[in-house]
């Protein structure tokens, strides 16, 4: 039987006709975008759209401008490089991400796994999921991972369940944690029957990913109370994005949602330099005064650190002068392994 959340994704949009049919667009000039970047907006989540333009419709709607790489690499994190297996993504020596699939409940425009989210050609077969699971289990160095994709929680209920229960057996897998957006726009997939299961894995880590105050909403709430009642301890990772939450006041407000709402705000990320997504480039000296305007009007605890993931697959650093050598229209900064790396911060 298919579960609401089933059809709910079913029901979304996937086409450039179909966000005409209900936006009044046209359609032509998005049907050059959506063949290289598949498109896919839940009922739910285009329901929270007001107006073209919004920062809603931004996160989700595809945008000409993607076509422009502007000299952008399309793996600026040099992820492939750090794959001993395709499921797994080895960078940090004691953790592990390892990637459950390939599709998500909503295209992000902004997704810097743009080069590969929602094309069949990279899914992630059972097989692949398996060897990821035991090229964890023969790295013992490893003992925290990350569940990442696509988003971990479009499995179902039962194979998710085994995932988990294979990781947990791993001796030295010490914690397990979730990056999901799926409480951001699918919210009916948080079932009781789903957070009955995730129970059984206290402690378990999710990090959901809110960009605007708009999608804290009664449904997303809970989701999130729903997660929280079963133990998971839940965080939240923003990327600061133009146009969607570039300013002080929206920054304020998602954070102080969010921890009326039991999320802690965890990651502010600085967009990587992936190619098809230069238009929500945010200057970092402007990021920094952004995160410098929370002090004093909300808690530390409400303050998210500020971030950028070092080009190459040199990790992520904070932005702060322990890290920035120098500033201006490239950045140097230093990596955790003591290397110096540019980053373009335009
Ligand atoms: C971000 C990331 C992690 C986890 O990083 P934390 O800073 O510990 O949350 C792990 N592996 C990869 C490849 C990552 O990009
Ligand atoms: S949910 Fe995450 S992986 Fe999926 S499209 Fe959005 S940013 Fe990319």
């Amino acid at each position: 039987m298919m579960e609401s959340w089933q059809n709910a994704l079913r029901a979304a949009i996937t086409s450039p006709s179909q966000l005409a049919e209900r936006f009044g667009i046209d359609p032509k000039s998005l049907e050059a975008v959506c063949e290289r970047y598949p498109l896919r907006i839940t009922p739910y989540y285009a329901g929270l759209i007001r107006q073209a333009g919004d920062p809603i419709w931004r996160q989700c709607v595809p945008d000409p401008a993607e076509l422009d790489d502007a000299g952008l690499p399309a793996d600026p994190l040099a992820e492939e490089e750090h794959s001993p297996v395709p499921a797994l993504v080895h960078r940090y020596p004691d953790r592990g991400l390892l990637l459950t699939g390939n599709s998500c409940a909503g295209y992000c425009r902004f997704c810097t796994r743009k080069r590969r989210i929602g094309r069949r050609e990279h899914g992630i077969s059972f097989g692949e999921l398996q060897r990821g699971i035991d090229a964890i289990a023969g790295r013992p160095q490893i003992r925290d991972v990350l569940l990442s994709g696509g988003d971990p929680l479009l499995l179902g209920d039962r194979l998710l369940e085994e995932v988990l229960d294979r990781l947990k057996r791993i001796p030295h897998v010490e914690i397990i944690r979730i990056g999901s957006r799926i409480p951001v726009v699918l919210p009916e997939r948080i079932t009781p029957q789903l957070c009955r299961m995730l129970q059984r894995f206290r402690p378990l880590y999710l990090n959901t990913h809110f960009n605007h105050p708009r999608e804290l909403t009664e449904q997303s709430w809970q989701a999130c109370a729903r997660l929280a009642a079963a133990g998971v301890i839940l965080g939240n990772q923003t990327v600061l994005l133009r146009g969607v939450n570039d300013d002080a006041d929206t920054l304020l407000q998602l954070n102080r949602n969010l921890l009326q709402m039991g999320v802690r705000p965890y990651y502010l990320h600085q967009m990587d330099l992936t190619a098809g997504t230069g238009h929500f480039r945010v200057r970092v000296e402007k990021g920094r005064e952004l995160v410098q305007a929370l002090r004093g009007r909300i808690t530390g605890m409400g303050i998210p650190q500020y971030v950028i993931d070092l080009p190459g697959g040199k990790g992520k650093v904070p932005v702060t002068n322990d890290y920035v050598e120098s500033w201006g229209d490239e950045l140097v900064l230093r990596a955790p392994d003591g290397a110096r790396v540019v980053y373009l911060n335009s």
